[in-house]
This record gives structure tokens, sequence and C-alpha cells, in this order.
């Protein structure tokens, strides 16, 4: 059986997709950005190391504690981290998953070329995904990584259907939301009316990386990006 290193399980999540969910944090992250919230969940870990906070599980065991909370929600959501490093396993947990009429939602930064996993697709009800930058050379500078497969997959997952949302942080001077939403609609085009979009306002509490004191962007601004969103199109906007 194939083993994901577990981080967290929050039974009830209010804030990881749409209803109530079981929200899955998986340990490991493949880039390094200068605001990560969640700068525990980066290292890669392996399962001959094991710590106290990290617990290497199968997704039916993941599964048995998601299933005594059934009733109570609408489904699951996986995050990190960055939690398609595990593909194989979250196609096991997502089978289980789909089988107890759960909607079964990755949380990605879109690094994983997900046209790679055709089963995971298969099995996935959505992708909430993250877009950091349009142009490649901001993206590096914020993360590290690389973001070819994140516009790659932006299309991917808007051709099929399965673009649960759309995610922004938004930091004036080092996040362009502009350059981002315009190059959102190039890219899906009218699809972007029944796509969610969640501008996120960057908040310092957490961060150890090079943002560590940036501070939050004002209303104003906020205000602002979601009024161009919907000028582009969006229909669905919500500033967190
Ligand atoms: S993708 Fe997420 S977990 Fe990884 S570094 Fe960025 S914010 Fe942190």
């Amino acid at each position: 059986m194939i083993k994901a290193p577990v981080r967290k399980i929050i039974p009830h999540s209010l804030v990881d997709g749409p209803g109530n969910r079981t929200a899955i944090f998986l340990q490991g992250c493949n880039i390094r950005c200068a605001y990560c919230h969640n700068p525990e969940t980066q290292e890669m870990c392996t399962e001959s190391s094991p710590t106290e906070e990290i617990k290497w599980m199968t997704a039916e065991e993941v599964f048995k504690e998601v299933e005594r909370d059934i009733p109570f929600i609408r489904g699951i959501t996986v995050s990190g981290g960055e939690c398609t490093l595990y593909p194989e396993f979250l196609v096991e947990l997502f089978t289980l998953g789909q089988k107890a009429g759960l909607s079964c939602l990755i949380d990605s930064n879109g690094t994983i070329d997900l046209s790679k996993y055709p089963e995971l697709i298969e099995v996935c009800s959505g992708v909430m995904l993250d877009v950091k930058a349009w142009d490649n050379e901001k993206f590096n500078k914020l993360t590290g990584g690389n973001n070819r497969n994140v516009l790659k997959n932006l299309k991917f997952l808007s051709d099929l259907d399965k673009l649960e949302e759309i995610r922004i942080v938004c930091i004036p001077d080092e996040v362009d939301a502009e350059d981002i939403l315009k190059g959102i609609k190039s890219t899906i085009g009218e699809k972007i009316s029944y796509t969610n979009l969640k501008l996120i306002k960057f908040r310092n509490h957490g961060v150890i990386g090079r943002l560590k004191e940036a501070e939050s962007p004002s209303d104003e601004y906020m205000n602002y990006l979601k009024e161009l969103a919907l000028e582009l199109g969006f229909k669905k906007v919500k500033i967190t």
C-alpha cells in the first residue's frame, strides 16, 4: 500500500473548499514561497526518518479517520505542502472518497504537470489552484520555482471543468495581481465567468521568509482588484 506523510488532519474545516470538509495536510513542498504561512510543511521527509509531527499513512488509514465524519461533511480536501507530489496516494484516497459519495478536492501550487496523471484527474472533483505570478521571472523570485506547469494546469483543468477555484495571494510590489488576472482571462477566456476566484489579502503572521515584515494590502487595493476581476468577466470573486 502506498503511504504519504500526513502532517495534520482537520476533521471539520470551512476554509478548504465548499461546505464543511475534512482537510488533510501532507508534508513536503517543491517550492519556497517568500510568503509561506506554513513553513513547517515545506521540508520533504522519508519514511525511514519519522518525526513526531509526521505520520506516514496509507489511504485506507487516512480514510478511516475521514469515515466517522461522513454524516457531517460534504467532502475532503487534500493540501500541503504540495499534495500532488503524492499522486498515487491521492488516487487511492479519492477512489475511497468517491465511493462514499464525497467530493474530493486538491489544493495545489500547480507546479506538477497534472496532465501526466489522468487517473488522478478522473477521481478528483476539482483543483484549487494557486496562481502566484504570471511572469516566470517574478514567479521564480517569489518561490524559487518555475510556473510553466502552473499555466499549463490552468488551461488543462479549465478545459476539463475541474478548476474549482483560482487563488491569488495579493501583495503590492511583490505580486503583480493585475498581470495575473489578465493572463488568466487570456488563457481560459469566457470560462472565468463561472470560475471561483479568491483574492487573498496577504498577512504576515507565521511567515518566516523574506516577506515576514511585509505589510498587508489596504482594503482599497483589494477592492480595486475585485473590481478589475469583475470588469474582466469574473462573476464569483471573494476577498479573504
Ligand atoms: S506552495 Fe504552499 S506550502 Fe509550498 S512554500 Fe508555497 S505557500 Fe508554502
